[in-house]
């Protein structure tokens, strides 16, 4: 297979792992017992958290009150100590200053990998809370179990857990110098990234590549390879990363209403809007997507590497 690559460094938002465990969350004793030295995060109804000198700022979990609530959901591990979420109508102020806020989608690769592991698994659950209030079998209300990790029917008991949707992301080349690009009807002239869509029920994902790209600009594509994922609660996907490859003589057809423009950039287009920063570069013809998404790291790793070997490119010399 020609033009093959990899991903050269983990998408911003799969850096780390929060410590999952789930005897833990549902283990009321043990989870009261590291109640006292736990840590809390609060989110605000937009999504946003407070920062301190660049870090997540991290309350006493005690400050909820003596013992764990039920609307907490138990984030994980970190080194230690319990770390909770909460959602609350607005970020107190810390002690005679302001409150300074990031948010997932905007601030994600600014923070560090944990911080942003955290802040992934918050906006995933607590999302996911926010619109599993009632029964999807009998339609009464649900409440919250094991750490907020599942709810449970208050009528029926029928138990529902956290969703995510999968959805696909292809960065199509055409095994050398070129890749395939949309432009989405919403988006600014110039604004491109790689095709991307939802898989539906019953597919795999191999063959969700092969429709999503089918309908979006009406190529055939061959050569399907996972890349990598990683998760994006914009409301709840993950995003599955592959590469595929087409013919650039095929003719490529935007779909009405989904895809506004679209074609093949050479790598060198590409270097230049990807070294003229996030979305930016006015001047240019392309600007591409920022490094909080899964598709910039897919362009990068592309942009770098040479067509025709399986591997990036040596960027540095010995
Ligand atoms: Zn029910």
């Amino acid at each position: 297979m020609t033009g093959h690559f990899e991903l050269t460094a983990p998408p911003m938002l799969s850096r780390a792992t929060v410590v999952r465990d789930e005897l833990v969350r549902a283990d009321a004793e043990r989870l009261r017992a590291g109640w006292s030295e736990a840590t809390l995060i609060r989110v605000d109804p937009r999504g946003r958290v407070a920062i301190q000198d660049g870090v997540l700022l991290r309350a006493k979990a005690t400050e909820l009150g003596p013992e764990p609530l039920a609307e907490a959901v138990l984030l994980g591990d970190d080194e230690g100590t319990d770390v909770w979420a909460v959602s609350v109508p607005w970020l107190p102020a810390p002690e005679g200053g302001r409150v300074e806020t990031v948010e997932l989608r905007t601030d994600g690769a600014s923070l560090s990998a944990t911080d942003a592991a955290l802040l992934v698994t918050v906006t995933a659950l607590l999302g996911w809370h926010a619109k599993a209030g009632f029964c999807s079998v009998c339609g009464a209300p649900t409440e919250p179990e094991v750490a907020g990790w599942a709810r449970r029917c208050v009528r029926n008991g029928h138990e529902e857990y956290p969703r995510t949707d999968p959805a696909v992301i292809c960065l199509v080349h055409d095994g050398g110098d070129q890749v395939l690009l949309g432009r989405q009807p919403s988006w600014p002239p110039g604004r491109f990234s790689v095709l991307a869509g939802f898989v539906e029920s019953g597919e795999s994902l191999e063959a969700c590549v092969q429709r999503e790209i089918g309908e979006e600009v009406g190529v055939a594509v061959t050569d399907i390879h996972y890349l990598g994922s990683q998760p994006w609660p914009f409301p709840r996907s993950i995003m599955l990363g592959f590469q595929a490859t087409a013919d650039p003589s095929d003719p490529v057809v935007p779909r009405d209403g989904e895809i506004a423009e679209a074609g093949w950039f050479s790598r060198e287009q590409v270097r230049a809007a990807l070294d003229s920063g996030d979305w930016t570069g006015d001047e240019l013809p392309l600007r591409l997507p920022g490094s909080v998404s899964i598709a910039r790291g897919m362009l990068e790793a592309w942009a770098c590497s040479t067509p025709g070997t399986s591997g990036p490119r040596r960027v540095e010399g010995r």
